[in-house]
């Protein structure tokens, strides 16, 4: 055997979130397919029993540990391993399946058998609540077949770990921002993704669509992750470590440093104000942004919360939770946009069954389809206004007829809200432009709303037809196709028209190569994810909106992203040029 140094592995992939990290790695792997052959007994009955409660015992340690750490830090994410704890050594279950075991078959086969049994029972149920639990009880099934088979568990995650994974749920990245977990390395995944811009919120940095990296990175590897580049190093040789350590400690410098100029309303360098905001997912980002710069909250994805806890909050938990980001942000404005469930996002938790989910009951069709959920939120939205500035975002608008429907549904709790209270607050409406049949009829949908914001993931995805997620089609340039820019330029112009606000919340609006032609086409606000607010205040105030709107005018009018991505260069060099 040798004792050479294992040698350096260098990995390519899309920078998802920026930032530099340096630990070792915990791969992640997906070790149970739901195809997967069931396996013979290893050996007899007794053996097999022990296998199982043996890896019963891993999983419960686990989740054990983690709840420990969690339960000062998060609430939410403690009582979610608590239920995880209670399937796992669920008296009932645990004998059902030695009971199987019994009868001749293997671990894998007794739990995957008893398993389904119960996933059946909860899915007949009429109680939304127990259906509810079906994502729990999956996860579990998949924790225990995982231990069986590594022997431990997929979750087992700390602060030090660098997570290697094909792709990781928005719930594993909520418990691993509380764990403190230093970077991702996913091998699927684009960097509109939700668990791109989930790391990015968090200010993780993070490389993902890493084809190879399942195989070339193993537990325990030493890596570095550059998300500024979209680079991954294993096993990096000294030169290569102390480069990166370096840039670490800069990092970590640059990110303490106090901004005294870090606040107060965005202007361009022509004197336009920019409505700078921040996107935010938990109440725990609210300071951060606040101290990052943000002049509001432009964004509130609150179907996080759903994430967090495996179901839809009761309306008391959801007041709590609004209250707390509104406590957060002082007087400024909270744009909260109602559950947006389904597709790639966080489960609906419900038995219905899509082929293409992404064309399917999402957004605000979801919510159209289970009005209680949408009336529930929208009278804790009305509660948390009566003391705060709050604004209620509707997601995934394709129609005029849905906006019509979901403003009679708001109406109507207006109304209600009124007779409990005695008269009902202000709370502005606005709309997610996200799909191009909305950006098509902006026109009329602006008559009808308060404000608009542009949600470039989605439309770009359903204009370009690219999947978000999926790295092997989209790539970080799509936004800039100029279709996409036309369908913004008549969102904004039908916005201006009506005298209404129009801000992109999307990840575009974070990129360096697209805010000259946002500021261009005329948005009047951004809203970006915390660690980007510096950035972005810096470039709008170096930006002349005069300027930036004759590059618009040619970006319209060019035939691909990278003629658009070729112009805006040519813009940014002549800029910095002018102002050297
Ligand atoms: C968008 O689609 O651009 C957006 C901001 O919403 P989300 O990324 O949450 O779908
Ligand atoms: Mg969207």
């Amino acid at each position: 055997m040798s004792d050479a140094l294992p040698s350096a592995v260098l990995l390519r992939g899309t920078a998802a979130s920026a930032g530099v990290a340096i630990g070792r790695a915990i791969v992640v792997h997906p070790v149970w397919s739901e195809d997967a052959t069931l396996p013979p007994p290893r050996g007899d009955v007794n053996t097999e029993t022990e296998r199982f409660r043996s890896a019963q015992r891993v999983v419960a340690d686990e989740l054990e540990g983690v709840a420990a750490r969690a339960r000062d830090e998060s609430p939410m994410l403690s009582s979610i391993l608590d239920t995880h704890q209670m399937i796992v050594t669920d008296p009932v279950l645990s004998s059902d399946i030695i009971e199987r075991i019994a009868s001749g078959v293997s671990s894998e086969a007794a739990i995957v058998h008893e398993f389904e049994r119960q996933r059946r029972t909860l899915l007949a149920s009429t109680n939304s609540m127990f259906r509810d639990r079906v994502h729990d009880l999956d996860h579990m099934k998949h924790q225990l077949l995982v231990a069986l088979t590594t022997g431990a568990v997929a979750m087992r995650r700390d602060g030090e770990s660098i997570v290697v994974a094909e792709t990781v749920s928005p719930h594993d990245m909520l418990a691993d921002h509380q764990l403190g977990i230093r970077a991702y390395v996913m091998k699927f995944g684009g960097i509109d993704a939700h668990a791109s811009i989930i790391a990015r919120d968090f200010g993780i940095p993070a490389v993902v669509g890493v084809q190879e990296v399942m195989t070339r990175i193993h537990d325990g590897d030493l890596v570095i992750v550059d998300g500024n580049r979209g680079v991954v190093i294993c096993h990096p040789d000294e030169t290569t470590l102390r480069h990166y350590q370096q840039l670490l400690n800069d990092q970590d410098r640059q990110r303490s440093i106090e901004q005294s100029d870090l606040t107060g309303p965005v202007h361009t360098s022509d004197g336009h104000h920019i409505a700078l905001e921040a996107n935010i997912d938990v109440p725990d980002q609210v300071p951060v942004a606040f101290r990052l710069g943000a002049n509001g909250i432009g964004l509130v994805r609150t179907e996080m919360m759903v994430a967090s806890i495996n179901d839809i909050p009761s309306t008391d938990d959801q007041i709590a939770w609004y209250r707390r980001i509104c406590q957060g942000a002082g007087g400024s404005g909270v744009t909260f946009r109602v559950f947006d469930l389904g597709s790639d996002k966080v489960d609906t938790g419900t038995s219905y069954v899509e082929d293409n989910p992404a064309l399917g009951l999402r957004g605000i069709r979801f919510l159209l389809a289970q009005t209680e959920i949408l009336r529930d939120q929208i009278m804790a939205l009305l509660h948390v206004a009566q003391e705060y500035n709050v604004r209620c975002m509707l997601p995934m608008i394709s129609t005029l007829d849905e906006l019509v429907k979901a403003r009679e549904i708001l109406d109507e709790c207006r109304a209600e809200f009124t007779r409990q209270h005695g008269r009902a607050p202000n709370m502005p409406l606005g709309i997610m432009i996200e799909t191009p049949a909305a950006a098509l009829s902006a026109d009329m949908l602006a008559e009808a709303v308060d404000f608009f914001s542009i949600g470039t993931n989605d439309l770009t995805q359903y204009t370009l037809a690219v999947d978000r997620t999926n790295g092997l089609v989209s790539d970080s340039t799509d936004s800039l196709h100029p279709s996409v820019l036309r369908l913004i330029a008549m969102t904004v112009t039908a916005a201006l028209s009506a005298g209404i606000p129009v801000t992109v919340c999307g990840e575009m609006a974070g990129q360096a190569s697209a805010l000259d032609l946002l500021v261009g086409l005329g948005v009047t606000g951004v809203s970006v994810s915390s660690f980007q607010l510096h950035d972005v205040r810096r470039r709008i105030a170096g930006i002349s909106q005069e300027r930036a709107r004759v590059l618009a005018e040619q970006a319209l009018r060019c035939r691909t992203a990278a003629e658009v991505a070729d112009r805006v260069r040519g813009f940014q060099s002549a800029s910095e040029g002018a102002s050297a």
